[in-house]
């Protein structure tokens, strides 16, 4: 069996190694228009920091792929799919046949439609290329403007102050990581932030980049203009659709998939950022690494495992402080109870969201010392109705309870 994977990402990169383990016959190509072997995308940020070489992200060295006879296409770009003839047309005009086909070709920054974002000089952050390039750009004592305070522009706010550059965060929403975290969560996060020096402006869009030929100056909304040397815009990703919708293939925001991970067409899988499953594209590797085991069993004719949709969770670490958001950290609906536990001075801020009893999301500003407790509540769907109100007490065993060392009420 042929098996074609566009793209060399987690999601790509996984479903070629535990398709491999299960079906050693499998001919395996990965075709990816970077030049590079699949490296730690996340780590990226490491990239612009100047805290890691490119070669230091890297996942496995070459030989690694030779091994389990997974042959890699580096620098080439599947520019056509024939779901009919089972063809994929790459960039060098050349034709390559397939019995099966995976799309992990990702997603790719998203720059939103605002005058001047075609100057030289506005940036975004997705690729290796992307980060060397901004490294290299971020000269120490230079003025950066990061839009979005969402988790990419913070870590990339993060990276440039740590090479001395001037950084100013400018989030639409009335608080950073609007996505993650409530208002309450936000501030604590905030303060940690602006002690390190960086500015943060909430609250306001920006209108339209200004400059003589590159980027110098960023137009807000209440008619101020910042001053800078390099702009990076982080407004979040979209899923790289072009090559199946040009195919014919169903497409919502993301490749419309089932629970197998199957397409619209007939023996084409989809997995990772590309992917939408339920209305819902997570953009977040633990989704393409769960997609990626799914596909992989499938493709070795384990037809029966299903893709069962993640909880969502997030951890990361800004200038030294933890923040995690796990599942419905901010309610989508009513009925739920939010537990709090807030400790400005400490930079503490904790919260819980029981819903019928159950935790079902959580924000921990400051400290991960609940995260083990909370992730197995969550898990588990521990019954924590009678001690919700004082889950988040000094001196409640909170992960006694995850482990179901503290006596739940009517449990046996
Ligand atoms: C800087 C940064 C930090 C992040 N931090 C985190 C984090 O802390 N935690 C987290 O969970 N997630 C994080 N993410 C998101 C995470 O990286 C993605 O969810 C993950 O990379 C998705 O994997 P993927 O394999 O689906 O797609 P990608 O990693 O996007 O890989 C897709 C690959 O396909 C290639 N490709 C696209 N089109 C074609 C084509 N037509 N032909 C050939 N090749 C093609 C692309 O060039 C790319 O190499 C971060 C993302 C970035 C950019």
């Amino acid at each position: 069996m042929r098996v074609a994977i566009v793209g060399n990402g987690v999601a790509g990169v996984t479903t070629a190694r535990l398709l491999a383990e299960r079906d050693g016959s499998a001919e395996i190509t990965i075709y990816t228009q970077e030049r590079y072997l699949y490296y730690a995308r996340p780590r990226l940020v490491d990239v612009v920091g100047g805290r890691a070489a490119p070669e230091e992200i890297r996942v496995y060295p070459a030989e690694w792929y030779a091994e389990r006879r997974i042959r890699h296409v580096l620098g080439t770009c599947v520019t056509a799919i024939d779901p009919t003839e089972h063809r994929l047309t790459l960039s060098d005009g050349a034709q390559a046949p397939y019995d099966r086909l995976v799309l992990a070709n990702g997603a790719s920054a998203w720059v939103p439609p605002i005058p001047g974002m075609g100057l030289p000089g506005v940036r975004t952050l997705r690729s290796m290329d992307d980060a060397v390039s901004l490294r290299d750009a971020a000269a120490p004592g230079s003025r950066a403007l990061v839009l979005g305070g969402g988790l990419l522009g913070l870590e990339v706010a993060a990276a440039l102050e740590g090479r001395g550059v001037q950084v100013t965060v400018v989030e639409v929403f009335d608080r950073l990581l609007p996505r993650q975290l409530d208002v309450e969560g936000a501030a604590v996060l905030q303060q940690h932030i602006e002690r390190s020096g960086a500015k943060i402006i909430t609250g306001q869009s920006c209108t339209g980049i200004e400059g003589e030929g590159h980027a110098e100056r960023c137009l807000l909304k209440s008619g101020q203009a910042l001053a800078l040397d390099l702009l990076v815009v982080s407004a979040g990703a979209r899923s790289n659709l072009s090559l199946a919708q040009s195919a014919g293939i169903a497409c919502g925001r993301g490749v419309t998939v089932d629970a197998r991970l199957h397409t619209s067409a007939a023996d084409v899988l989809a997995v990772g950022d590309v992917a939408e499953f339920e209305g819902r594209v997570w953009g977040i590797v633990p989704a393409a690494l769960a997609q990626a085991r799914v596909a992989a069993a499938q493709l070795a004719g384990d037809e029966s495992v299903r893709y069962v949709d993640i909880v969502p969770s997030t951890t990361l670490k800004v200038t030294g402080v933890d923040v995690t958001s796990i599942g419905e950290a901010i309610p989508e609906a009513p009925g739920a109870v939010e537990v709090r536990s807030v400790r400005p001075a400490e930079g503490l801020y904790t919260k819980l969201v029981v819903r019928d009893g159950r935790v079902v999301g959580a924000i921990m500003v400051g400290s991960r010392a609940r995260l083990r407790a909370v992730n197995m509540l969550i898990s588990q769907g521990t019954d924590v109705s009678a001690y919700q109100h004082v889950l988040l007490d000094e001196g409640f065993d909170l992960l006694g309870l995850a482990q179901q060392r503290v006596p739940v009420p009517g449990r046996e």
